[in-house]
């Protein structure tokens, strides 16, 4: 292969997930490396990124998500930013998309939520007991592999309720992966995420990131 194409197929190959320079925090344009994304961005299209921020709700959700960080960068967990956050953005009514595996967690969130004066309404995933070969989940895709009647995961219904109910913000609490891409898909507000769904980890996605070294290397 010529230097010119090897040079090509390293600037296509790799991304911002391969940066440890990370200059474009600053804009330190002498120090991207080779494969930068922002130093070969389509002006066009970042133009129209950044007109959308002109929209109103954008708007609010940017300098709202920015006063959170500005403020409270590693000094608040992410329950009470999250709590710091509704307030600021002003929304009246929260919509709670959980996983019925996490009822107790999310029954803790919403009692902070009126403990702060935040109305809510909360759906589990659960909801209308709809049986999982509905639609055309296979009994060997089930956790009882078929032998009892199991409801399955119904985040677009979690999504209408909540749409009905004029959310103005959803929080997700431990929807499982790809059931939480569908409510986000079929929400009308914008949505935020608090818990991940991970029972090997507690929940924390990260664990195994950090540990990839040892225990997960065989991932
Ligand atoms: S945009 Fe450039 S400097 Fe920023 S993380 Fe990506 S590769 Fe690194």
């Amino acid at each position: 292969m010529s230097e010119e194409k090897k040079e090509k197929a390293y600037r296509q190959c790799l991304t911002c997930a391969d940066c440890r320079v990370k200059s474009c925090m600053h804009k330190q344009e002498d120090k991207y490396p080779r494969f930068c994304l922002t130093a070969k961005v389509d002006k066009d299209l970042l133009a129209e990124a950044v007109a959308l921020y002109d929209d109103e709700v954008n708007k609010n959700l940017a300098l709202t998500a920015a006063e959170i960080e500005g403020q409270f960068y590693g000094k608040y967990t992410r329950v009470q930013e999250t709590v710091e956050f509704i307030k600021r953005y002003g929304a009246k009514k929260v919509g709670i998309a959980t996983c019925v595996g996490l009822l107790n967690e999310a029954g803790i969130f919403c009692s902070i939520l009126k403990n702060h004066g935040i109305q809510y309404y909360a759906v589990g995933c659960k909801i209308g007991a709809v049986e999982k070969s509905t639609i055309g989940i296979p009994p060997e895709n089930t956790l009882t592999k078929g032998e009892q009647y199991e409801s399955m995961c119904n985040p677009i219904m979690q999504a209408k309720i909540l749409n009905e109910q004029k959310t103005d913000l959803n929080i997700l609490i431990g929807l499982c992966v790809g059931h939480d891409a569908l409510f986000i898909k079929h929400a009308e507000a914008p949505t935020t995420v608090l818990i991940v769904k991970d029972r090997v980890t507690g929940h924390n996605p990260c664990v195994p990131l950090y540990t990839h070294n040892g225990l997960y290397s065989k991932i």
